[in-house]
């Protein structure tokens, strides 16, 4: 058996509208072993090659394998997580830095973004949205509304908002941390850590959602991705109708991330095997440190993003509440 081949080249195929209008770009397999997106993208592929679906105006790219090293391995990672500190560099140290040092100016040649992943812990699709519109210095933004609109056509009806600032916010807490050898071990302490596709995008002037289709081998995934990208594609007027509506489907429910709680030592626990948005009640036990300490809910809300593996110093879980933004 040889060794696989190091990929040398990141593949994207652009249909261009032969009228004007929005530049859409769709990401599969930023994270290698999260395929919706990719079968999703290949099926459309397909189906506007073979005509029985035809581009309306704009300009659609596709990049069905992001991380193609993440993907060929079948791991969500090659070298390093291609979804953080995502940026052009000068002098790139890693395969994931080369893969950015194209993908990068791809993104900002398009105007909308559709970044579709899928989850390790079962559970029900659910969008990622970008910040509100605001003038701070941590993402400033002003098309909430364009982004909400797009978040509200795809399908899935849970939303969640504050990543980058409830990461930021972790960042600043470790960085006041006294521990200076527990500090040295952790991955992230800048805030451009937390930097992915969207955040990327939106700092170019796009606007964009990170949708998590499904659990990685929800046989549904595939479908969920491909009918938000119909979806997304008709919402743009780029193709003629949307995917069929699911029957039943609630008002969308907004959450917002409100704290990122760090895992401090190998033998912190939790008290269960929690899922991703599985309810929290004031006072609930989350686990136990490794001295004995209670981490107990301190209000009614989530808990998001559960990894009871994580390396000291890092993401633990995050929590979140129900949120006041309407999204219609
Ligand atoms: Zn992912």
């Amino acid at each position: 058996m040889s060794e696989p081949v190091h990929p040398t080249a990141l593949r994207s195929v652009t249909f261009h509208g032969l009228e004007p209008g929005p530049r859409l770009i769709v990401l599969g397999a930023v994270h290698g072993n999260e395929t919706c997106g990719t079968r999703a993208a290949e099926r459309l592929q397909d189906e506007l090659e073979s005509g029985a679906r035809c581009l309306l105006r704009g300009t659609l790219t596709l990049v069905p394998r992001t991380n193609p090293l993440a993907y060929e391995l079948g791991q969500r990672m090659g070298e390093r997580n291609l979804n953080r500190n995502l940026r052009v560099t000068s002098a790139p140290q890693d395969f994931e830095d080369r893969i950015a040092n194209v993908l990068c100016p791809l993104l900002a040649a398009h105007d909308v973004l559709l970044d579709l992943h899928s989850f390790h812990t079962g559970g029900q699709p659910f969008i990622m949205l970008g910040p509100r519109n605001n003038d701070g210095e941590l993402e400033d933004f002003g098309q909430a509304r364009e982004e909400e609109a797009l978040a509200a056509c795809l399908g899935p009806q849970r939303m969640v908002e504050g990543w980058l600032d409830t990461y930021a916010r972790g960042v600043a807490r470790r960085m006041r941390n006294p521990n200076a050898s527990q500090r040295a071990q952790m991955l992230s302490t800048d805030p451009s850590y937390g930097i992915g596709t969207t955040e990327y995008m939106r700092s170019q002037g796009g606007y964009g959602v990170t949708l998590e289709c499904g659990q990685h081998d929800d046989p549904q995934a595939p479908v969920v991705a491909y009918n938000a990208i119909i979806n997304t594609l008709a919402h743009l007027d780029m193709l003629p109708a949307p995917a069929p509506a699911t029957p039943g489907q609630d008002a969308p429910e907004v959450l917002r991330l409100v704290e990122v709680i760090d895992r401090d030592h190998p033998d912190d626990r939790f008290a269960r095997e929690w899922k991703s948005f599985d309810r929290l009640e004031a006072g609930d036990l989350i686990g136990v440190r490794a001295d004995g300490t209670e981490v107990r809910a301190p209000e009614p809300g989530f808990i998001v993003f559960p990894n009871p593996n994580a390396l000291p110093g890092n993401e633990w879980f995050y929590r979140a509440a129900f949120s006041d933004r309407a999204v219609v």
